[in-house]
């Protein structure tokens, strides 16, 4: 039997829309798709989400399914607009409508106490549901074309880089999905900002789209711890697992403040391997021009690099590299959540320089 690789699964629809302005019969066919149990694979801003009703637990669970999830990674739940916050969590603070009304629709996630109806499974469990409004308009006319909240993480095989563009959903969930919505690359590349707040007071579970500095006009101390945990550890939220968001290769991260000996290091471990991979800013990029190893470039700056990381993991692996370096960004702004995306793909291999 030969194998159709990469093609359009004869069970699943591809639908195309215009990022800006999506047709409505697509939408119309994903919402349908979505009322009956089925999953929908549809772009946001930060990265494309997997997608079922979030009142339906067994349409729920085949996220779980398809994506090989554990039971105790919850998900995200999606609104269509603060309004439907009520529904699916129930004790809100007012500073959950005040960073709402800032920063929604947008790239951060609430993690509140739960409303009844929300299933178990979708949460794995806890009392407390993780909620946004996605700024997509793809993904904001599925929710109301849907006219239910919708349970959706990334959607890629567990422990894979997100996707960033409709190919590498189907490259990692084939025809898993009914329907697959396809506007493109999305915007910003890395996964949405979670931040926690619960009772003992706001905590960054993980950081994202929205920088610490953002959230900080609302929560001045507000800080992010990053807990590196190994897997035998037991993790408060799975996302927060040391191994996550992975190539197949292995990945080191070099970091430091001294430019030529962070090259000089880089340098000297290329010239080590036979095989190897670079993802790199333009500068480094230029820098290793020449050198024996494939370099996929990150463009320049914290948000080139958000929005590449993935897709640059993912092309190395295709050219079937044993190692990928790189270099950590610094910590602020976008570069927190691509460090902590780098720091969590290399397990934790750090060199510092
Ligand atoms: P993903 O949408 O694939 O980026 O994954 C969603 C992530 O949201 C999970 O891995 C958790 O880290 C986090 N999350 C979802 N629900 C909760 C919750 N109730 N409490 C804490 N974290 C959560
Ligand atoms: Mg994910």
């Amino acid at each position: 039997m030969t194998q159709a690789a990469k093609t359009t699964p004869t069970s699943m629809r591809r639908i195309c829309l215009d990022a800006k302005q999506p047709a409505a019969e697509g939408i119309n066919f994903a919402a349908e798709t979505i009322g009956s149990g089925g999953l929908v694979a549809f772009p946001t801003e930060t990265v494309y989400g997997l997608g079922a009703k979030a009142w339906d637990a067994s349409a729920v669970d085949k996220i779980f399914r398809a994506k090989g999830r554990p039971a105790n990674d919850p998900l995200i739940v999606h609104i269509a607009s603060m309004e439907q916050l009520p529904a699916v969590a129930r004790e809100i603070p007012g500073l959950a409508y005040a960073l709402g009304r800032q920063f929604w629709p947008g790239a951060l996630t609430l993690v509140l106490k739960k409303a009844t109806k929300i299933p178990l499974n979708l949460t794995a469990g806890l009392d407390t549901v993780a909620v946004r409004v996605p700024d997509h308009p793809v993904a904001l006319a599925l929710l109301m074309a849907a006219d239910a909240p919708i349970a959706a993480p990334s959607a890629n095989r567990f422990s894979r880089p997100s996707p960033t563009t409709a190919q590498h959903v189907l490259d990692d969930l084939g025809d898993a999905v009914d329907v697959l919505l396809d506007a493109g690359k999305t915007a910003i590349g890395v996964e949405s900002t979670i931040l926690s707040l619960l009772d003992e007071g706001p905590q960054v579970l993980r950081p994202g789209g929205v920088s610490l500095e953002a959230l900080r006009e609302f929560i001045p101390k507000l800080d992010f711890r990053p807990r590196l945990l190994g897997e035998d550890e037991a993790a408060p939220a799975p996302g927060s697992m040391l191994k996550h968001y992975s190539p197949r290769a292995r990945l080191l991260v070099f970091q430091g403040d001294d430019d030529l000996a962070v090259r000089a290091a880089m340098g000297a471990e290329i010239e080590r391997h036979q095989n190897i991979g670079l993802m790199a800013d333009d500068a480094d990029a230029a820098a290793f021009c020449g050198f024996n190893v494939k370099i996929e470039r990150l463009g320049t700056g914290d948000e080139q690099a958000a929005k590449r990381l993935f897709a640059a993991m993912r092309a190395l692996d295709e050219q079937g590299v044993d190692l990928i370096i790189a270099r950590a960004p610094e910590k602020r702004g976008l570069g927190l959540a691509v460090w902590d995306r780098l720091l969590r793909a290399a397990e934790g291999s750090l060199v510092e320089v």
